[in-house]
């Protein structure tokens, strides 16, 4: 049988490195660091050797369907599959930032929406049985939920929505954003939070389609971190190995678990996002 093997995006730094250690501790298996630039990624290979941890590294950048591609190319060639995905890699503006927003909804869709969508559409036909996927998504995404028109929120939260519907979306809020009527059509002026309430939609749509997979026991899900002291976020309260918790619990789900699937979590438990009010407005400063 092949070696199980998981992989952590934009897991140089931040709550990536801590899902890292922490797997390094807990999966039976190889634990892959991922970043976009090399050096970055071998500096915390460096660092949790020092721990004596032992992870492996391969480079990726979520943006980039090449690099996804050379991922795929070796996780086939090496491992014939891939047992845990945490999508963890993504960006924020800060709220200082003087970009226009134009750019910001483009490319804060770009990574953290379409990215990790592009990552799952390359590795999920290498998923075997009992693996386990985890969007690392945030409350900003049920937050900006609450911003929304009633029209938007009751498209993003139906049970019937597909992929390319969803695509759709949030396409569309990348175009109403450079049309200037983002706010006419309902969407609200944050780019970060509806790239993250994509990821959240994504999750759903995801693990319903996994219903009918031949696959037993794959379990998708998301959840938020909490807030977290890292570079994207220097205030928050918690510590980069507090913040992986969820992630690192729903990684490891034990086999036949059954259930979440296809939930938004937060403090390792379900925050019913598709029931008015719930998340919407939890206050993260
Ligand atoms: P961070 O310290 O800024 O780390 C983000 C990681 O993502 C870095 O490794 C970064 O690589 C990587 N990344 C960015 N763009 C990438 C790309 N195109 N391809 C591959 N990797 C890329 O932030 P963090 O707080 O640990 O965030 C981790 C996740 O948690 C993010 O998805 C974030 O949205 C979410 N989150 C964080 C908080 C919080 O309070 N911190 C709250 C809610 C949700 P580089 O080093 O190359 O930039």
């Amino acid at each position: 049988m092949s070696k199980r093997v998981a992989v952590v995006t934009g897991s140089n730094k931040g709550i990536g490195l801590a899902t890292v250690r922490a797997l390094c501790k807990n999966f039976d298996g190889d634990v892959f660091v991922t970043a976009r630039d090399e050096g970055r990624g071998q500096q915390a290979i460096k660092d949790l050797e020092k721990e004596n941890l032992h992870p492996k590294f391969h480079q990726l950048d979520i943006t980039s369907k090449e690099s996804i591609g050379k991922l795929k190319e070796f996780l086939e060639k090496n491992y014939g599959g891939l047992d845990v995905l945490v999508n963890n890699a993504g960006i924020a503006y800060k709220s200082a930032s003087t970009a226009p927003f134009t750019e910001q909804a483009e490319v804060s869709v770009g990574c953290n929406f379409f990215g990790t969508l592009d990552v799952c559409d390359a590795l999920f036909p290498l998923l075997r049985p009992h693996s386990r996927v985890v969007h690392v998504a945030s409350r900003a995404g049920t937050m900006a939920l609450g911003k929304m028109g009633k029209e938007l929120v009751t498209k993003l939260r139906s049970s019937t929505l597909t992929q390319p519907e969803l695509i759709a979306l949030m396409n569309q809020f990348v175009s109403d954003v450079k049309a200037g009527n983002h706010e006419a059509k309902g969407w609200p002026a944050w780019a970060y939070g509806t790239s993250k309430l994509g990821v959240i939609a994504l999750t759903a749509v995801q693990a319903r389609a996994m219903t009918g997979d031949s696959r037993e026991d794959i379990l998708i899900n998301c959840c938020c971190p909490g807030l977290v002291a890292t570079d994207m976020y220097p205030k928050g309260p918690k510590t980069p190995d507090q913040g992986a918790e969820t992630s690192v619990y729903l990684a490891l789900l034990p086999v036949n678990a059954g259930k979440p699937q296809g939930e938004f979590l937060g403090e390792k438990k379900v925050i019913p996002w598709l029931k008015d009010g719930a998340g919407m407005n939890f206050n993260p400063l």
